[in-house]
């Protein structure tokens, strides 16, 4: 088969288009300029046959994926913002929202041959923040970033900005999908992953320059961007990208997958498990909170990924894995 991926040169989109490769796929890929897809053409040289590149410079503009869309099979809409630096709120909101619905439009009128749209979501779009610890599901939606950007505009904290672009972008998602049954031959799975981490390939020059996600593991394993107190009491929910890839794939394979959306998660971490874990794989990085005991961490936020086990039958690496292999990439990189 033929798919799609949009923002095929970020940190996530590049393990999709690795894995539909490996897997035999073909891959179109957009990116919005010529020089970004040089890096992907270079890094997939073997797979020259087997992978396309199309500039699409505005994602929101109407029609942006009419031509993207004609004669693949499937979708992987990844292409969205995450950073945490909008002063407006919009400037993450159009292109989530904008970007989303314009795929899923080009895909009606242009995409007569793509049975499945997959796009990448959040958990940004399933929690939300409250003093006592919570397990959330598909059920949840986070309604309440969007009530604070609302009420806050501009000065709304960073994270809810984000977390209000992808709600509101996964809610236009199935908003279309709800309007449009009945005239459209595909249907959408949506995957909902928490904090995304694991060996980069996409195009980084240097720490300051990694994605959101992976510049927040870097500073704070080896750069101490957190304290000895925060390490061992703040944390979050993740996945390995390898691991996420693989839910990308296995989205476009399992017919029961359709129509759902599926919270994709290994499980929650305090950043000291991290941090040990690093240690093990004899990384020179300062204890933090040596009386850290994982066993009795309590998580504010969890997950249940019964969903992904059932429907995709997903398996994940662990902590201690990943963390090696984190490692082992910044190693080869001069920069640990
Ligand atoms: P990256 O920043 O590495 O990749 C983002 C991709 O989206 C890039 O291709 C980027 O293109 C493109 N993009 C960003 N803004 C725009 C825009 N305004 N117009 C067009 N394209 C744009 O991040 P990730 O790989 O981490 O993120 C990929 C997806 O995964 C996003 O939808 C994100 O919300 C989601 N996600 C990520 C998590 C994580 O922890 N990393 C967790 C949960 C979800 P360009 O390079 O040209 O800017």
């Amino acid at each position: 088969g033929k798919v799609l991926v949009t923002g095929a040169n970020g940190f996530i989109a590049m393990w999709v288009v690795r894995t539909l490769l490996e897997q035999g796929y073909t891959v179109r890929g957009t990116v919005r300029s010529e020089s970004k897809g040089a890096h992907l053409r270079q890094v997939f040289a073997t797979y020259s046959d087997k992978l396309e590149i199309l500039i699409v410079e505005d994602i929101t503009k109407e029609g942006a994926f009419n031509e993207a869309v004609q004669g693949v099979d499937a979708v992987e809409h990844t292409a969205s913002p995450f950073h945490f630096k909008a002063d407006d709120p919009d400037e993450l909101i159009v292109p989530a929202v904008h970007g989303t619905t314009r795929v899923l439009e080009s895909v009606r009128t242009h995409g007569t041959s793509v049975r499945r749209v997959v796009v990448t979501s959040s958990c940004a779009s399933v929690m939300q923040l409250q003093p006592e610890p919570r397990v959330f599901s598909e059920v949840d939606w986070n309604d309440a970033a969007i009530a604070e950007v609302r009420a806050k505009g501009r000065a709304a904290p960073q994270p809810a900005k984000y977390r209000a672009s992808k709600t509101l972008a996964e809610r236009a998602a199935w908003e279309f999908m709800e309007r449009n049954k009945g005239s459209i031959g595909f249907d959408l799975v949506v995957l909902n992953p928490p904090y995304v981490f694991g060996p980069a390939i996409h195009e980084v020059g240097a720490p300051e320059a990694l994605n959101e996600s992976m510049h927040d593991w870097f500073h704070t394993v080896f750069k101490g961007s957190k304290t000895a107190t925060q390490l061992s009491s703040v944390g979050s929910s993740w996945i390995d990208v390898r691991d996420l890839a693989e839910a990308h794939t296995l989205a476009l394979k399992r017919e029961e997958a359709g129509g759902e959306r599926i919270i994709v998660s290994e499980g929650a971490f305090m950043w000291q498990d991290w941090v040990n874990a690093a240690r093990v794989h004899g990384a020179n990085v300062p204890a933090g909170d040596e009386s850290y005991d994982h066993a009795k961490a309590v998580h504010s936020l969890r997950y249940d990924t019964s969903k992904a086990a059932r429907l995709l039958g997903l398996k994940y690496r662990s902590i201690k894995e990943s963390a090696k292999d984190m490692f082992e990439d910044f190693k080869a990189r001069g920069w640990v």
